[in-house]
């Protein structure tokens, strides 16, 4: 059974009439399910977003929260690699403006203050409804291999441990996981337990239609989900 928290997601989405989730809401769903995320806030002023920046420390990233806007760096609404107040301050306002420019009639939300996840090998993890067989749960590296190779591995939700452990390895790149040219290997167990909890909480939250964290960044140890989108 699902804790009232995750419900309560949901419920605010509703009650909003909103056919998705932004980015920190989808992301509090991954957390409620042991994911790893990066560390976010929501601020509404430059002040704010000053202070939260402190609090979670530098570098930082910014990026608009906007019903209209869900893919965010198309319309100028992600600055990475935020390394003072001061550049917190500039960048805020050149979201908006960013925002303002390429969707006029864009209501902003507010602007989400994040931990800059480090460098690592970037995965990514999906999911759709089919209508016939239910959830599907996809893995494949980011970047190029996703997008222009295809080389990409799916399975009916529920999975159990070894058929998170099969999906990994019958991707065409595996090898760039286990490490190559002097890349560290990336930890597989961490994949293995974000793709079950993932499976999980497909299963637990027939509210989601679609999911797509891309990316996730796998270190030698642990990982960091960067970016998360749900639709309803
Ligand atoms: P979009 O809605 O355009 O997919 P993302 O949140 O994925 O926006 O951000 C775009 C890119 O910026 C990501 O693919 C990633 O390379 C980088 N990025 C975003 N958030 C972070 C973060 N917290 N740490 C490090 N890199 C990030
Ligand atoms: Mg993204």
């Amino acid at each position: 059974m699902r804790s009232e928290a995750i419900s309560k997601i949901f419920e605010i989405a509703q009650a909003e009439n909103r056919d998705f989730l932004y980015e920190h809401e989808a992301k509090e769903l991954c957390s409620h399910y042991g994911m790893p995320i990066t560390a976010i806030k929501i601020a509404t002023t430059e002040e704010e977003a000053v202070q939260y920046s402190n609090e979670i420390g530098y570098p930082i990233v910014l990026k608009i929260v906007s019903p209209q806007v869900l893919h965010k760096s198309d319309a100028g609404g992600v600055l990475i690699n935020i390394k003072t107040p001061e550049e917190v301050r500039a960048g805020y306002n050149k979201i908006l403006e960013n925002v303002k420019e390429h969707v006029p009639t864009a209501v902003i939300t507010g602007i989400l203050v994040q931990e800059m996840a480090p460098n690592g090998t970037e995965i990514i993890v999906g999911s759709t409804k089919d209508p016939t067989f239910g959830n599907t749960i996809m893995f494949g590296l980011g970047g190029i291999f996703v997008e222009i190779l295809k080389d990409v591995s799916f399975r009916l939700v529920p999975i159990k441990k070894m058929d998170a452990e099969e999906m990994i390895k019958e991707i065409k790149a595996y090898k760039i996981l286990e490490g190559v040219r002097g890349q560290p290997p990336a930890d597989q167990e961490t994949v293995v337990k974000i793709l079950m909890a993932t499976s999980k909480m497909l299963e637990e939250c027939p509210e989601v239609k679609e999911l797509d964290m891309n990316p996730v960044i796998v270190y030698e140890k642990g990982a960091r989900i960067v970016d998360a989108r749900i639709i309803l």
